[in-house]
């Protein structure tokens, strides 16, 4: 069964760290993440990223059925809804949660792990975090790029978000406590729902919810994990 992971965690929870590592170890794992996908709509001055922008800098979700309309174009446009995939930043409400089952059908989340990371720990990682257009993401003190404030892989300047400033990271951080139960409570109920420990990287080590396989297959999910 091919793996169907939704990554869950708070701002700077290290979401998107997380996942370049999993890239490195499964290239053929396909991610989406939806703050990514609304900061290239902002980029390119599209009518969603208008919205978007609108919404991100005052720390607030946008409308449930626009994020799942655009992870279902994200999904079909690189044509992998029966194939591996890991969500970052999607679903984050029990309505998106929804959503998605109704739209994936037999291809559903298989696994979300929520990574677990206090919230002084979140506050001090993002004022230290600096990014890539790419999406590729560097904290300064503990996975600073080569270069300082440029981009590893094109040496292009980095930046920070414009709403990683502490009024606005509280407030995401209060929305995204408050739909942490109820989205957890969702997934228990599907019997996929995992917690690691984030603070450190080591946490993840010990996270057996996938296996790789090899290089000319998909990724795949455990039939029957053992945990
Ligand atoms: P991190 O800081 O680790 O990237 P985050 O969850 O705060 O985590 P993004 O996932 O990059 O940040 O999302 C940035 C913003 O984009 C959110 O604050 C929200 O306004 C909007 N957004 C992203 N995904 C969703 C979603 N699934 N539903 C509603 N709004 C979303
Ligand atoms: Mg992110």
């Amino acid at each position: 069964m091919p793996l169907r992971l939704v990554l869950l965690g708070a701002p700077g929870s290290g979401k998107g760290t997380l996942t370049s590592r999993l890239l490195k170890q499964m290239p053929r794992l396909n991610s989406i993440s939806t703050g990514d996908l609304l900061r290239a709509e902002i980029q390119n001055s599209t009518p969603i990223g208008k919205l978007a922008d609108a919404y991100i800098k005052e720390g607030k979700l946008l409308p449930d059925e626009l994020m799942a309309g655009m992870v279902e174009t994200e999904l079909a446009k690189r044509d992998i809804i029966d194939k591996s995939f890991l969500l970052d930043g999607f679903p984050r409400t029990p309505s998106q949660a929804l959503e998605l089952e109704r739209r994936l059908q037999d291809n559903n989340i298989n696994l979300v792990v929520e990574l677990d990371v206090p919230p002084d720990v979140i506050v001090g990682r993002i004022a230290n975090r600096w990014m890539h257009s790419s999406g590729r993401v560097y904290n300064l003190e503990y996975n600073p790029p080569k270069v300082p404030f440029k981009d590893d892989v094109t040496g292009e300047p980095l930046f920070q978000r414009p709403d990683d400033n502490p009024e606005t990271v509280r407030k995401r951080l209060n929305t995204y406590y408050e739909q942490l139960e109820p989205i957890k409570r969702f997934y228990q109920s599907r019997g996929v729902y995992e917690k690691v420990g984030g603070e450190t990287i080591y946490g993840y080590a010990n996270w057996r919810g996938y296996h790789k396989t090899p290089a000319s297959g998909d990724v795949q999910r455990y039939d029957n994990p053992q945990h």
